[in-house]
């Protein structure tokens, strides 16, 4: 049975669905970037809200900036922006549930002024971001916007026609400022440390520009909330939809697949009003910082661990790397002895039992994550989720071995042949610098390390993980993947 308003009453008992009148929701926030996360993170959040009979002003418009997004804006809009959730976990605590929160879909394709008058409209009170973590065009070591990107220099030659999300919120504060109208928060969803600072950053050195005093309305007037994020969502396969309407009976053109799990830790810094979010599990706090710490560097750097160790030897999915011990060991250890040192007391969070909950959250064999996922933008990814913690290792003068292994094993995935002579794909906005930078050859070390764009200057600059980086990268390329790791977790430290 396809998805459709009309169909929702077809549907069985044990499947959740919209418990309000989706007609007399109005929008309150647009969402940039409608992957699958959004849908099974914030938006979820928002229907839990809406099924309690709150939040009618604040459903969701999305966005999509990019060509690629109109295959979402068809498939939503061909079944009235109705999607499932399709909960996947090992455990019986998994459900099925259509959500509604989203109730239109612009594209910035069909035209930049329909998407700036929906910018501009007053109801609109939060613009929220999905725009993975390439998306700030910000260098990650010095922190300042790449004004230089050619869709950069074109939003600001054509500041009525922009392109980019930097471009088409300035316009759209600039003209609500200019008609007296309330701005909106801008609520960055991306996993990035400071991810609400950072999107300030970027919209504010776009703005100046542009013109200071804009500038200098929207540092006074805008506020932009950090927010701690989670939830595994891995990219919806055909065997996931085929799956679901065998289970179910529904046609979904494009459901979303996530964890149980969901967490949102989010700083309480709304400009112009908020749904009640925290009526719904959400943790308001003042200082998210400990919060993104511990998930960034535990998690996401969890991942990043076991991404490209795991695609050399042959495994395709999280859980596969956690099935194998030599994987699931490093890992954990990596963890507990690298990342852990570092972190602050998050308050309310018992650490350890955190770190053996996602040891639980990567075995998950139901959802099927991909490492090609967890492993994509890997130039964007590794200065956001393990190079803070390589730094803070090389200050204090730890042992950097199994650190150095995970950057050794990025550098040795751009040959994208596995140990069994198998080829991987490596997605990566940057491939080309990336695989340029990995060629072997007697400078690999430094060509390597030297790419500035992502390990920036004091990385290289450090003697010692020179030499952990060479030496990991050497055994790698000497005696493969398997016993690189044996002698890594047999190094001392
Ligand atoms: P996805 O590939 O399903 O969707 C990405 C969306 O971002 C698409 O709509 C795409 O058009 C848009 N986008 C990409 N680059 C953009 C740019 N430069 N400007 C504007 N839009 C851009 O991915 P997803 O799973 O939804 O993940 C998106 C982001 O959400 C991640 O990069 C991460 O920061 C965050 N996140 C994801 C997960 C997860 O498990 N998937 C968990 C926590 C946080």
């Amino acid at each position: 049975m396809k998805l459709k308003a009309e169909s929702l009453s077809l549907l069985g008992d044990d499947i959740l669905k919209p418990a309000y009148d989706r007609s007399a929701v109005t929008p309150g926030i647009l969402h940039i970037g409608v992957g699958g996360f959004h849908r099974a993170h914030q938006a979820v959040y928002t229907e839990q809200l809406l099924n309690r009979g709150k939040a009618g002003d604040w459903g969701i418009c999305g966005v999509g900036l990019r060509a690629e997004d109109r295959a979402m804006r068809d498939a939503l809009a061909a079944q009235d922006y109705l999607y499932t959730l399709y909960e996947l976990g090992d455990g019986d605590d998994t459900g099925i549930q259509v959500v509604g929160a989203i109730l239109d879909f612009v594209l910035a394709a069909d035209g930049p002024e329909a998407l700036l008058a929906r910018l501009t409209d007053p109801v609109i009170r939060i613009v929220s971001l999905t725009i993975t973590e390439g998306g700030y065009c910000t260098d990650d070591s010095t922190g300042e916007f790449l004004a230089e990107l050619p869709e950069i220099r074109h939003d600001l030659e054509n500041p009525q026609s922009p392109k980019t999300v930097f471009g088409f919120l300035v316009e759209a504060l600039k003209r609500r400022r200019d008609a007296g109208i309330r701005p909106f928060t801008v609520m960055s969803c991306d996993n990035l440390p400071h991810n609400g600072e950072v999107a300030r950053n970027a919209l504010l050195s776009f703005a100046a520009l542009r013109d200071e005093a804009l500038r200098d309305w929207i540092a006074d007037n805008v506020t932009f909330p950090n927010a701690m994020v989670d939830r595994i969502t891995p990219m919806t396969s055909p065997a996931h939809r085929q799956q679901l309407l065998d289970e179910t009976g529904i046609e979904d053109a494009w459901p979303v697949v996530a964890e149980p799990f969901l967490q949102w830790v989010l700083e309480d810094k709304f400009c112009n009003g908020r749904p009640d979010w925290n009526e719904v599990g959400v943790q308001f706090t003042d200082d998210v910082t400990p919060y993104e710490e511990m998930k960034i560097g535990l998690l996401n750097g969890g991942h990043q661990a076991l991404a490209y160790l795991g695609a050399l030897l042959g495994h395709r999915y999280a859980h596969e790397t956690m099935q194998d011990a030599q994987l699931r060991d490093y890992v954990r250890v990596y963890m507990d002895s690298d990342v852990t040192p570092y972190l602050e007391e998050a308050p309310g969070i018992d650490l350890a039992a955190y770190k053996d909950s996602l040891i639980q959250r990567f075995s998950n064999t139901a959802i099927c994550d991909q490492l090609s996922r967890i492993g994509y933008d890997g130039s964007s990814r590794l200065p956001k989720f393990v190079l803070p913690t390589l730094l803070r290792q090389i200050e204090a003068g730890a042992p950097l071995h199994r650190t150095a292994l995970i950057i050794a094993a990025w550098c040795q995935y751009q040959t994208r042949i596995d140990q069994n002579g198998n080829p991987f794909e490596v997605g990566d906005p940057r491939s080309d610098l990336v695989r340029q930078a990995a060629r072997p050859g007697d400078d690999q070390v430094e060509r390597f390390l030297g790419m500035e764009e992502v390990f920036g200057r004091r990385i290289p600059e450090s003697a010692a993980f020179v030499e952990a980086f060479r030496l990991q990268l050497e055994r790698l390329q000497t005696l493969g993947v398997r016993a690189t790791l044996e002698r890594c977790m047999a190094d001392e430290g």
